[in-house]
């Protein structure tokens, strides 16, 4: 494209709320095969509320609550905060806490009164070799989040997170383009395959640790040719870096927003199909 075409199609871009940082990613968007999404903040809304409470043996639902949420009080996952939320709306004192440790796409781990807490995906009770419960009647659809104390699982609780209200027919748009649309998601693979069904994607890939997004953007590209990825998060600054465009949501952290290529000011999903049409119509004007 001549350095007017993209200057004017950046304008466009912006007009419509949707900043190009890099003039290579207007040429580059309209040659993608593959446009992949991160789902918590990038298609949820990325404010969860929480769903259940199911305590395990003599907990009760307060005392495995008022545990959980003082663990989270120092997280800023959107998990974390509709756990210490849903603590505040029954107002719950929380306890102290010491020795809090992130568990980067795991959970967290502290010592509350003494005893070991462990607060996160099934996969970290896995992990630690801690039995799990069968959840009688539980769909599977929300996200689950295990408390274990000193090494026994206390209390499921799950939280579910609201689909962004354009994201259904941004996708079915971006498909109509002749797109393979993918997911990439930290979460587990049963509230992520429930989320994608609404969508409209069939491609989901779930439990992807936080240093394995931008694998999972290769083996993409390798499979099916140039890929855009959209994220919101840190851990999705790796991915957004490795794909050949990268979409922030402008809502996300500054760390995505500076990996990227193009931010969505708004946060709407809309903004990659209104990225991708400027960027084949500036394409296809100059040819
Ligand atoms: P994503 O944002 O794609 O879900 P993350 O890597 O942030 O990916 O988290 C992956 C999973 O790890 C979450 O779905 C959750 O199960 C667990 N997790 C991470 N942080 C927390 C936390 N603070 N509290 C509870 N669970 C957490
Ligand atoms: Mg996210």
């Amino acid at each position: 494209a001549t350095p007017t075409s993209i200057m004017v199609g950046t304008g466009r871009a912006a007009e419509l709320g949707v900043l190009f940082r890099r003039g290579t990613a207007l040429e580059g968007l309209a040659g993608i095969r593959v446009i992949a999404f991160d789902k918590t903040g990038t298609l949820t809304e990325g404010r969860p509320s929480l769903t259940t409470i199911r305590p395990a043996g003599d907990w009760t639902e307060d005392a495995a609550l008022r545990i959980a949420a003082a663990v989270e009080r120092g997280s800023d996952h959107p998990i974390a905060k509709a756990i210490v939320e849903g603590a505040a709306q029954r107002g719950l004192d929380l306890p102290q806490t010491s020795d809090e440790q992130a568990l980067p796409g795991y959970g967290l781990q502290a010592m509350v009164e003494g005893r070991r807490i462990l607060l996160g995906a099934p996969r970290l009770m896995t992990r630690e070799g801690i039995a799990l419960p069968e959840i009688p009647g539980d769909t599977g659809a929300d996200t689950p989040v295990w408390l274990a104390v000193d090494g026994q699982a206390a209390a499921y609780l799950a939280v579910a997170d609201a689909i962004k209200p354009d994201a259904s027919r941004a996708v079915a748009a971006l498909q109509a383009e002749g797109l393979e649309v993918a997911m990439i998601t930290g979460d587990a693979r049963a509230p992520a395959e429930a989320i994608a069904r609404k969508l409209g994607i069939t491609h989901v890939e779930a439990e992807v640790l936080p240093g394995d997004k931008q694998e999972a953007v290769k083996r993409l590209r390798d499979r099916l040719g140039p890929v855009a990825f959209a994220g919101d998060g840190i851990n999705d600054a790796p991915a957004l870096a490795e794909a050949d465009v990268g979409l922030a949501m402008g809502t996300g952290t500054d760390i995505a927003v500076e990996a990227a290529d193009v931010v969505m000011v708004s946060g709407a999903v809309a903004g990659a199909v209104n990225a991708h049409h400027v960027s084949k119509a500036t394409l296809s004007n100059i040819r």
